[in-house]
């Protein structure tokens, strides 16, 4: 789960890390009021959404020459009018996707002078099993970018947990960044403190880009993008309050509400399989069958015909979808329930697409019975490789 700047420079603010003075603004006749409680001389107005780019990006509609999502205004006047200007409206970035995402909350900041903007991040580090620092002197930028073009302006290492955090690490960030006096007792404590919450907080990813040197020169935290590991929120309540459902895509949240293991994809073809396995493996060959998956979908071992309902619903839902393919091995699954689940979801929800069905293991008989019995339109299919060549079949003709 991913948390909005703001909140996450306010948790930043709560263990001490350096952060500019920011209101967030919910409703444009609020930006006036919340701009006003800042001191100046600049007030730096930024779209709060869940994805980067955000200074690069641009608004969907743009008058000629409109800024971006980040904007540096001199007056708290000029700071609301920015702010207000932006509430609303979709904001597209090369994170975003053409789509966009719509600008529901803005985020008014005290602004900066800045001497310098670096790079600073931690990450899940999964061939170390590790929390691995990424730091580089290139700031400001893309890091993917950077790794492409030059690697070698980049300093990443790992911290072992048995050992943990020490003020060596801190050292070698402020060396790798060129930081001088001062700066490296902040920078010290800032890798000190940036560890600390992100093991405290279940983080999967806190990437400050930029971290600044201030024309005063001090760090600071200039931007702040968190992810949180979603196994973990269930002990996390204070993390959890700060979903913004909006930024979510709305079939992926409804399926977390019946706790299946949806992901939505690009494809045509709806898939709903059960076990990770046999969904990757599904989504395989109807590649290989010369179409793409529009989801990946677990309903899990012990899903109930409700739950096969809901799924079969969130799938339907999609406007993309021009077939489904129900590929189930009934190991824990029994094929009468999944059959049953279909049966009252078609029903409740219609069905406009064509659908393959392959049902194997525990009820099988069972399965096929209640579903040849229906009015429901099915295809049947024999093996995973019938069932994707039929389905590709049926949308492509
Ligand atoms: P992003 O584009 O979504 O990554 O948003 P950032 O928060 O990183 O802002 C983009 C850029 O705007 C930064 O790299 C800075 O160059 C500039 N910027 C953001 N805040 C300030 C500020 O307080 N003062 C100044 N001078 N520039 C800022
Ligand atoms: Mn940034």
């Amino acid at each position: 789960m991913n948390i909005h700047e703001y909140q996450a420079k306010q948790l930043l603010k709560e263990y001490g890390a350096p952060v500019s003075d920011g209101r967030a603004v919910y409703r444009a006749e609020e930006a006036k009021s919340q701009a006003s409680e800042l001191d100046g001389p600049l007030w730096v107005v930024k779209a709060q959404i869940h994805a980067g780019g955000r200074g690069k990006g641009h608004f969907k509609e743009a008058e000629a020459g409109e800024k971006g999502g980040v904007r540096l205004t001199k007056s708290v006047e000029e700071a609301a009018e920015e702010a207000q200007k932006m509430l609303g409206r979709t904001l597209v970035t090369h994170q975003t996707g053409p789509a966009g995402k719509q600008v529901n909350r803005i985020y008014i900041e005290d602004g900066s002078g800045i001497e310098t903007e670096l790079y600073l991040a931690l990450l899940v580090d999964r061939v170390t099993s590790r929390v691995s620092f990424v730091c580089s002197t290139e700031g400001g930028m893309d890091i993917e970018e950077v790794a492409a073009n030059t690697p070698e302006k980049i300093l990443s290492f790992s911290v072992d947990p048995a050992s943990g955090i020490s003020g060596f690490h801190g050292r070698r960030v402020a060396f790798a960044l060129g930081l001088k006096g001062a700066q490296v007792k902040q920078c010290v404590k800032l890798i000190n403190t940036l560890y600390k919450m992100f093991i405290e907080r279940d983080m999967e990813m806190l990437e400050i880009n930029p971290l600044i040197v201030t024309d005063k020169g001090d760090l600071k935290c200039l931007d702040a993008k968190m992810g949180f590991d979603s196994n973990a929120l269930y002990r996390q309540p204070a993390i959890l309050a700060l979903r913004d459902e909006t930024e979510e895509d709305p079939k992926e949240l409804a399926a977390s509400k019946f706790d299946l293991n949806y992901i939505a994809l690009d494809g045509e073809i709806g898939c709903m399989v059960n076990g990770a396995g046999l969904a990757m493996a599904t989504m395989d060959i109807i590649k290989l069958y010369g179409a793409e998956p529009a989801n990946f979908l677990d309903v899990g071992g012990g899903a109930t015909t409700e739950k096969v309902t809901e799924a079969f619903k969130i799938i339907t839902s999609d406007p993309q979808v021009k077939g489904i393919l129900v590929n189930i091995f009934g190991g824990i699954m029994r094929c009468d329930v999944i059959a049953e689940g279909v049966v009252t979801a078609v029903k409740q929800v219609g069905l406009k697409v064509p659908l393959v069905v392959r049902l194997e293991g525990t009820n099988v008989e069972k399965g096929k019975e209640i579903l040849n019995n229906s009015d429901v339109d099915v295809i049947a299919a024999d093996d995973l490789a019938d069932a994707a060549a039929k389905i590709v079949k049926a949308v492509k003709g």
